[in-house]
């Protein structure tokens, strides 16, 4: 662990990009809600393994308990057992507004002038210095909550928000008059001591999706979450829509317009396989972002293999639809990432191979087509072209489900800065020298969108295409001020 209480990453040698978190709530009066929360961002860990927490409710008050590191790692049943109560909100989170440290960590928690509230948050503001001067005008120096605590990120900030303003009768009218003030990507799990509220921005980035469980409610950022606790799926939350959840059943309001732009990244890397975002399955989004590419850079090759495991579905796309037969090339070590243990330096100079350990009697003398999801500073493709060919490829043609990342993001995901973004400033022929395989294709902006059967104008492509939902000001960006122009 370094000085200041983070998880090292650095045996973790993928850069993709990272995401931001994934969100769980239950009301389920009878069920062990902190099992079933605890569960739930187990099976979103994908989304984040900086920090994981839980809060519950028993009516009365809500008790929290999170940490730095995996679900696995935070939690035992001891941390489970004074959880009780009938509503639970869960957090795991890869930080990108505020640094990787427990003070950041969620769910938030904050006083309220009607009860208490607990807060997880998926997405990344882009007001948040407009809105935290909203809660010095309330509050001045005497800042109470997680961000008294020292906590830095935009959560925080809207915790504190949605607690300092006494002009409402509850959080749930609190929440009416807050979010209209939030900008950017948020898909929000929260709770006060006895209703459960989850809501989403009007451009519905990040996925939020509600379940029926016998007994009760879920909320959770992925239908996988859904399935792996029982919960039948009930529908998406609509962007730009408010629920609260409790005895009285589900109240749906609408704080603003839906205008739809789901993040297409969702179905390209973020989200897991057996998640459905707006009525596609992601694996057979990959799939079939898979089959354009072979269409559309077809090759002369022995076998197709994946860059475990998220371009697995892309590679059998691929195969699939070239006739080319699909290989296991790569075992990887699932259980090598972010860690407490610093990697000696013998270690680091293993660098990918801590990760993918390639199967010489498939690969040696084989033409090989190599297929990856994305491309973001190079250096893993480079590795693993490297890797490949010591073990004895014959041929190495790379081949990416995803066009090339050339704009930064702002609505939650951590890819780079654009000067670290290969494809900003090389040509596909340079990025092809630059990783040294024999040949490299993306797939079209077209293509990538078509596979997700999800028309364009409903989807945010701004980190391929450039082009932003809401106007960016990259200067203030670059400068670590908040993105968006204030009068945009
Ligand atoms: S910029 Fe890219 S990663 Fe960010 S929300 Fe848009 S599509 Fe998703």
């Amino acid at each position: 662990m370094n000085g200041d209480g983070r998880l090292t990453d650095v045996l973790d040698p993928e850069e993709k990009a990272q995401d931001e978190c994934g969100v769980f709530g239950v009301w389920a009066p009878g069920e062990n809600v902190a099992s079933l929360t605890y569960f739930g961002i187990y099976a979103l860990q994908h989304r984040g393994q900086e920090s994981a927490g839980i809060a519950a409710s028993n009516g009365k008050q809500i008790l929290v308990y999170k940490d730095m590191g995996l679900v696995s790692q935070v939690f035992n049943e001891d941390h489970l057992r004074p959880l009780a109560g009938h509503i639970a909100v869960g957090h795991v989170r890869y930080a990108t507004t505020g640094r990787s440290a427990w003070r950041n960590a969620q769910p938030t928690l904050g006083p309220t002038p009607y009860g208490t509230i607990a807060l997880a948050h998926n997405g990344n503001l882009v007001n948040t210095q407009e809105l935290m001067e909203s809660v010095r005008e309330k509050s001045g120096e005497d800042l109470t909550g997680e961000l008294g605590r020292g906590s830095s990120t935009d959560t925080a900030v809207m915790t504190a928000l949605l607690g300092c303003l006494d002009e409402y009768g509850s959080l749930e009218e609190a929440a009416m008059g807050v979010l209209p003030t939030l900008r950017g990507a948020f898909s929000l799990a929260f709770m006060d001591e006895t209703t459960l509220y989850a809501a989403r921005d009007p451009y519905g980035f990040r996925p939020l999706v509600l379940g029926r469980l016998a007994s009760g409610w879920v909320v959770a950022s992925e239908t996988a979450a859904l399935d792996i606790v029982g919960a039948t799926y009930v529908r998406e939350i609509e962007p730009g829509e408010l629920l609260a959840i409790d005895e009285s059943g589900v109240r749906s309001q609408r704080f603003a317009d839906a205008t739809p732009r789901g993040c297409i990244f969702e179905y390209v890397y973020l989200a897991r396989p057996d998640t459905t975002i707006a009525g596609r399955s992601v694996n057979a989004a990959r799939n079939e972002m898979g089959m354009v590419l072979a269409r559309e850079h077809p090759v002369d090759a022995d076998i197709v293999i994946a860059t475990p495991d998220s371009g697995t579905p892309a590679a059998i796309g691929y195969a699939q639809e070239s006739g080319i037969p699909f290989a296991q090339g790569l075992v990887k070590n699932a259980y090598v990432g972010r860690t407490f243990i610093q990697p000696t330096q013998t270690m680091r100079q293993l660098g990918i191979r801590l990760k993918l350990n390639p199967l010489r009697e498939v690969i040696e003398g084989k033409r090989l087509v190599v297929v990856d999801d994305s491309i973001v500073r190079g250096n893993t493709q480079r590795a693993l072209v490297r890797m490949l060919r010591a073990a004895g490829a014959a041929e190495i043609h790379v081949r990416i489900s995803s066009p090339p990342v050339t704009w930064p993001c702002y609505f939650g995901i951590d890819f780079a800065t654009r000067a670290e973004l290969i494809a900003s400033g090389l040509t596909i022929e340079q990025i092809r020298a630059s990783i040294e395989a024999d040949s490299l294709g993306f797939i079209s902006e077209e293509g990538m969108i078509a596979a997700t059967t999800v028309p364009e104008h409903r989807l945010c492509t701004a980190c391929f295409t450039g082009k932003y939902p809401l106007p960016v000001d990259h200067a203030r960006a670059a400068a670590g001020l908040d993105p968006l122009s204030e009068d945009s």
